[in-house]
């Protein structure tokens, strides 16, 4: 069974073909500058086709991808009917989806009113869907929800300490993103410790330019930081993640400025980015940090603090934790993160070996032998979560 995993942005695309009888990876790419002018990057192993390609809109990016998957030099596919499946990435399905779901027309309108909860994100996503559904109406599709993983999460964890009636009103609540990046993660770990799933307790570390921690107590997540929107929680590349709430107004007030502006200010100027003065990306923050630039230094002292900070919580949430995992770019590639993290944890238990934790974008349990606490590298596959719950979904 083929399936197409799709993950729709406002204005780019990104895809995999995978064959899910073997869960192998068949070709990858992305589609870029939708509605300016368009960029297609292919990718087939170690074979990369660029071109630019006049893409209007989603629809015109969907073909382009059809195209490429079906073309005779760099393509896999000789006919459309070798798509079994679509798999769609979706960030926001509200309290309505606890878990993947088979796209009607009903499924369509819950994820257009979940756009209130996600104004950045599931608008592009369902343009995304509506374009597949008009080019391949007989391929079943399915929604895959970042938020359905943390649907377990006990209300004493989601509810906002306001009036209850924003809750029962607008929905205003924890929902947690990430989910298919703390379930793969998760789960992987379960595999590499040899243990059962459904027994331990676990913590995963998903730090990316979006960053998101994860309690996930014998294969339930009961805990994760980011909120009702992706800005809560964790100190991320360019997002301030947790902030006493008073200090927005004073900010609005003292720089003049309007909503959408202090929002864009939390978003995209703040975190690492807005505390280094220097850039979102750890390798430049670090290379600065290095020569002695000390904002860039607070700001990784800061995100380290703030992780471990959640870490603590996470285990108390537990009451225990038998593994942490760090998964993507930050987690998997920036050796100094994952150490520094861990000494502020030698009281849990956590021992790291600093030889085994000298490598980047692979799986390692880089504890030392005998350590409490297991402590893991294992790179993301949320591709490969949404291709297996499509999966699930069409054959039943
Ligand atoms: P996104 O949330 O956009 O999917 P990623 O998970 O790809 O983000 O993470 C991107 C971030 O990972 C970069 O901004 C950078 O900070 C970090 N990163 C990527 N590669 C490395 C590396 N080799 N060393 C250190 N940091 C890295």
């Amino acid at each position: 069974m083929n399936i197409l995993v799709l993950n729709c942005g406002s204005s780019s695309l990104k895809y995999q073909l995978l064959n899910m009888d073997t869960e192998t990876l068949l070709v990858k790419g992305l589609c870029e500058r939708i509605g300016i002018d368009g960029f297609l990057k292919h990718e087939r192993g170690d074979q990369v086709y660029e071109a630019n390609l006049p893409m209007p809109d989603h629809e015109a990016a969907v073909k382009i991808v059809l195209d490429a998957l079906l073309d005779a030099e760099h393509g896999v596919l000789k006919s459309m009917d070798e798509i079994h499946a679509v798999g769609h990435r979706v960030v926001h399905g509200g309290e309505q989806f606890s878990d993947s779901i088979l796209i009607d027309e009903e499924v369509e309108h819950v994820i257009h009113k979940c756009g209130d909860l996600a104004p950045l994100h599931n608008p592009s996503n369902l343009v995304g869907i509506r374009a597949c559904k008009h080019i391949m109406p007989n391929v079943p599709q399915v929604a895959v929800f970042d938020t359905a993983f943390h649907s377990s999460m006990p209300k004493k964890a989601y509810l906002y300490a306001i009036p209850y009636e924003y809750y029962e009103k607008h929905k205003i609540r924890k929902y947690g993103f990430h989910g298919t990046s703390h379930k793969y993660v998760s789960m992987r770990a379960a595999e590499l410790l040899n243990k059962p799933y459904d027994e331990l307790k676990i913590i995963t570390c998903h730090l990316g330019n979006g960053a998101s921690i994860c309690a996930v107590d014998c294969g339930r997540s009961v805990d994760t930081s980011m909120g009702m929107t992706p800005l809560e929680g964790l100190i991320m590349g360019t997002r301030s993640g947790d902030i006493d709430p008073a200090v927005i107004p004073f900010i609005m007030q003292k720089g003049h400025l309007t909503v959408q502006e202090t929002i864009d200010l939390l978003n995209k100027k703040s975190g690492v980015l807005g505390v280094s003065g220097v850039s979102s990306d750890f390798r430049d923050i670090g290379a600065a940090a290095a020569e002695g630039n000390e904002q860039a230094q607070a700001a990784l002292d800061s995100y380290w603090y703030r992780v471990a900070r959640y870490i603590g919580s996470y285990t108390a949430s537990m009451n225990g934790v038998d593994a942490i995992v760090f998964t993507a770019g930050v987690g998997e590639n920036h050796i100094q993160t994952r150490e520094e993290v861990c000494k502020y944890l030698t009281y849990l238990g956590v021992d790291v070996d600093t030889a085994k934790n000298d490598v980047r974008g692979k799986e390692v349990d880089f504890s030392k032998d005998g350590a409490k606490v297991r402590t893991l590298v294992i790179p993301t596959n949320e591709e490969l979560v949404i291709a297996r719950d499509t999966k699930r979904i069409v054959s039943n």
